[in-house]
C-alpha cells in the first residue's frame, strides 16, 4: 500500500516515483510504502493552505473548536485502533501507545480553551483621552515537521493550537511511522474541518528543505534530533520565520541516599527502559550520591533484569524493539565505545534473541557502569534501552557532572529533603525538572521546555507558549476627538 498526502481535503498521490518501506520493527513486516514529496507536492500542500486561511481566519474561535470537540470523541472512540497503529510502525508497547494518545487528546482540550486563551488586553486612558488595546491574530500557514518516537502525541503539541488560533496547517510526519498519523488525519476528515485547514505531507529532507523555502509558510515547528534542529532553525531563520526546535538530550537522574529507594529505582526504571529508551524524556545517566550507589545499583539490575522484551502487541510485554536496524546496530557500538573507554557492564542488552521475532530490533535492558564525565558514551544521546551508572560524593557534584552536559532537556532528582529538591531545581540547567519524578512530561496547559542544546528559540510547545508562538500581536492606540454630542 502506497501512501498518499492529504491535501485540501483529499487524499491525492505524490508526484515523485520514491518511496521508503514503513517496517514494523518487531517483526520486520513491510507494512507500506512512504512517498516522498518533493517541491511541487509541497507548493500544492502550501497553496490549499494558504487559500483556506481567509474564511478559517473569519471563522470565530467559538466555531474553530467545535471541530476540536469532534476530533477529541473520535479520538476516544478510536484510541485502540489507533494505539495498534503506533505500536505496530513504532515498536512500543500498547500500554505505551495509550498513554501517547492521552497525551495528544490533552492537546486538544487545552487548544478549546482558546476563546479565553487568545484574548488581548487593554487599558482605558493609557494616555489623555487614548485607549490602547492588544489584540491576537493568526499568522497565516504554520508548518510542523516530527519525529519517529511519537508518532501522533508530538503533531498534537502543535496541530490544535495552530488551527484553533486561526492558521492553517501542514504537517510532514516521520517517514518512519506515517500509518498512525494518516489514520488521525482521516479521523480529522470526518470532523468536516473545511479543506485546506490542515495538510498532511510525507517526506524527508526534500519535502522540509522545500517547506522551509517557501515565502509563504510563516512559522516552522521542529522536533528531532539537535543537528537537524539546528539546521532547520538557521535555515527557516534566514528565510525570516519564525521558529522553535525541539532537540535530543541526555537526561540525567540524581539519587540521594535519602530517597525512597523502592520509588526511586521503579520510576528511573520505566523512565530509562519505558519506550525502548526513545524517549527525549528518557533518564539516561543515574548519578548515585555517596552510600546511595550500593543498594540502587542493585535494585535497578534487578528491576532491569525482570523486564519483559518482545513484540508491543504481545499480552505482558514491558519493552519493545528499537526503531530500525540502524538504530539497533548505533546503540551496540555505542555500548562497545562505553566499555573501550573504561565503563563496565553490569547488565549487557546487546544481541538479544525474542523467540518468533528473530528479526525485530531488539535489545534487552543495558546498565552500564562506572561510566566517566567527559567520555564519548556520557556524552552522546544513545536513545535506546542503556543506563548509565555514575557515582558522585556530595549533590554539589552531582549537579556539577550534569551541569557540564550540553543538552539541556530534563533533570530529576529523587531525595526526602526539600532543602536539597529546591537546590535542585533552582541550580540545574534543564528546561524540565523531575522532584521524585522518572519522566517530568508537562502536561498540555504548560510549555515543554528544553535547554541548551535541547532547544532553540525562544517560545516552546503547548500551554500558553503556544498561543503566543501562533498568534501576532497588533497593539491599537485610539482617540476620539469631541464630546459625544450627536442625537437621533
Ligand atoms: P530526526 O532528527 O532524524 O528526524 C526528525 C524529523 O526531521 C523527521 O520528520 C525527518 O524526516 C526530518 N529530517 C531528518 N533528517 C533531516 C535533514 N537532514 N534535513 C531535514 N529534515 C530532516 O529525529 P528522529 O530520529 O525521528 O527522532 C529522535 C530524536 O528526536 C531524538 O534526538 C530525540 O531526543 C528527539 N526528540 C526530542 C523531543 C523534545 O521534545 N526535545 C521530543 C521527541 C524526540
Amino acid at each position: 500500500m502506497r501512501l498518499a498526502n492529504y491535501i485540501n481535503g483529499k487524499w491525492v498521490p505524490v508526484t515523485t516515483s520514491d518511496v521508503l518501506p514503513v517496517i514494523n520493527p518487531a517483526t520486520a513486516e513491510v507494512l507500506a510504502e512512504v512517498p516522498l514529496s518533493g517541491e511541487a507536492d509541497v507548493a500544492r500542500a502550501v497553496e490549499a493552505a494558504a487559500a483556506a486561511f481567509p474564511e478559517w481566519r473569519r471563522t470565530p474561535a467559538e466555531e474553530r473548536i467545535q471541530y476540536l470537540f469532534k476530533l477529541k470523541s473520535l479520538f476516544e472512540a478510536h484510541l485502540d485502533e489507533l494505539a495498534r497503529l503506533i505500536t505496530m510502525e513504532n515498536g512500543k508497547t500498547l500500554a505505551e501507545s495509550r498513554g501517547e494518545l492521552r497525551r495528544a487528546i490533552e492537546n486538544i482540550e487545552v487548544a478549546c480553551g482558546i476563546p479565553t486563551l487568545m484574548q488581548g488586553y487593554n487599558l482605558e486612558d493609557a494616555a489623555r483621552g487614548i485607549d490602547e488595546h492588544m489584540i491576537r491574530q493568526p499568522l497565516g500557514v504554520v508548518a510542523a515537521i516530527t519525529p519517529f518516537n511519537f508518532p501522533v502525541m508530538v503533531p498534537f503539541w502543535f496541530l490544535p493550537y495552530a488551527i484553533a488560533c486561526g492558521n492553517t496547517f501542514l504537517l510532514k510526519p516521520s517517514e518512519k511511522v506515517p500509518l498512525s498519523i494518516v489514520r488521525a488525519f482521516e479521523l480529522i476528515e470526518q470532523t468536516g474541518l473545511p479543506p485546506g485547514v490542515v495538510n498532511l505531507v510525507h517526506g524527508t529532507k526534500m519535502a522540509v528543505d522545500a517547506l522551509l523555502d517557501h515565502p509563504d509558510v510563516r512559522a516552522i515547528s521542529f522536533v528531532g534530533s539537535t543537528p537537524v534542529a539546528k539546521y532547520i532553525y538557521a535555515r527557516a531563520a534566514a528565510q525570516g520565520k519564525r521558529v522553535q526546535c525541539q532537540g535530543g538530550a541526555k537526561n540525567h537522574v540524581v539519587v540521594l541516599p535519602d530517597a525512597d529507594l523502592e520509588m526511586a529505582t521503579r520510576s528511573i526504571s520505566e523512565s530509562a527502559f519505558g519506550c525502548a529508551g526513545q524517549r527525549c524524556l528518557a533518564v539516561s545517566v543515574a548519578v548515585t550520591v555517596g552510600e546511595a550507589h550500593r543498594a540502587f545499583r542493585e535494585a535497578i539490575a534487578d528491576i532491569a533484569r525482570s523486564i519483559r522484551v518482545g513484540y508491543g502487541l504481545d499480552e505482558g510485554v514491558q519493552m519493545g524493539p528499537v526503531i530500525t536496524r540502524e538504530s539497533k546496530a548505533r546503540i551496540e557500538a555505542l555500548i562497545a565505545k562505553g566499555v573501550s573507554e573504561g565503563a563496565t557492564l553490569l547488565l549487557d542488552g546487546r544481541g538479544a534473541k525474542i523467540p518468533n521475532y528473530e528479526h525485530g530490533n531488539f535489545l534487552t535492558p543495558t546498565l552500564l557502569e562506572n561510566v566517566s564525565p567527559g567520555s564519548e558514551v556520557w556524552q552522546t544521546e544513545i536513545f535506546g534501552p542503556v543506563l548509565s551508572l555514575v557515582r558522585a560524593e556530595t549533590v554539589d557534584e552531582a549537579i556539577a557532572i550534569l551541569s557540564r552536559h550540553s543538552y539541556g532537556n530534563m533533570a530529576s532528582i529523587f531525595t526526602s529533603s526539600g532543602a536539597a529538591a529546591r537546590k535542585f531545581r533552582y541550580e540545574v540547567p534543564a528546561g524540565n525538572i523531575g522532584i521524585n519524578v522518572g519522566v517530568a512530561a508537562p502536561m498540555a496547559f504548560f510549555p515543554f521546555s528544553g535547554w541548551k542544546e535541547s532547544f532553540f528559540g525562544v517560545v516552546h510547545g503547548q500551554g500558553r507558549d503556544a498561543i503566543e508562538f501562533y498568534t501576532e500581536k497588533k497593539v491599537i492606540v485610539e482617540r476620539w476627538l469631541g464630546e459625544w454630542t450627536r442625537t437621533f
